[in-house]
């Protein structure tokens, strides 16, 4: 078993918790095309310091576009050390602006609650009357670029009244694919309204 303490993304130094998220040169780049580069200059010396100097600097968007890139940088260190696969500094931070983007739509488009489904069944349930209900996937596959969605909209009489599938590009992880099929739900279930 490899036991390897050096970093898996660029071998040249230890792979601590700082230098995976604010040291290695992958993860500077990363920082830096998220125009980020006061997260990746700060001067802490451990993580704990590092993060609560970043927290208490970043507010609303930026700080969730900084949970999202961590998140990513984690993924993407993962995706080397069981899998062999890393995506370009400048992807990987294209994915984290996009992702955002999703959510933010995700938010304008419905109410959160309406599409979180709150309650998990074995079997489908019909929607109350003069209601529909849509059933959204997708699939994720790392380092794909067709990735694809699937989504069904029923009556209460469960009578199909619109379905499709299609590709979704560029994205990070399953999380943001199953975003992308939410967003495609809601845009069918706004047409089904006009
Ligand atoms: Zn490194």
């Amino acid at each position: 078993m490899d036991l390897s303490l050096e970093c898996p993304i660029c071998g040249a130094d230890m792979e601590t918790m700082l230098h995976i998220f604010r040291e290695c040169c992958w993860v500077k780049t990363v920082w830096n095309s998220l125009r980020f580069d006061s997260v990746a200059n700060d001067p802490s010396s451990n993580l704990f310091d590092w993060l609560n100097s970043v927290f208490s600097s970043l507010v609303d968007e930026s700080f969730a576009l900084f949970v999202l890139a961590a998140y990513s940088i984690w993924s993407n260190r993962n995706s080397i050390v069981f899998e062999a696969v890393c995506t370009r500094p400048s992807i990987a931070a294209a994915g984290v602006n996009y992702w955002l983007a999703n959510l933010r739509m995700l938010d304008q488009l419905c109410a959160v609650e309406a599409i979180a489904g709150r309650v998990h069944n074995d079997h489908w349930m019909a929607p109350e009357d003069e209601f529909i209900k849509i059933n959204f996937d997708a699939s994720f596959i790392f380092g794909s670029s067709t990735n694809r969605f699937g989504f069904v909209a029923r009556d209460n009489q469960g009578r199909v009244l619109e379905a499709a599938t299609g590709i979704i590009s560029h994205v990070e992880d399953a999380l943001h694919a199953e975003v992308c099929a939410a967003l495609a739900a809601v845009d069918m279930a706004n047409r089904l309204r006009g």
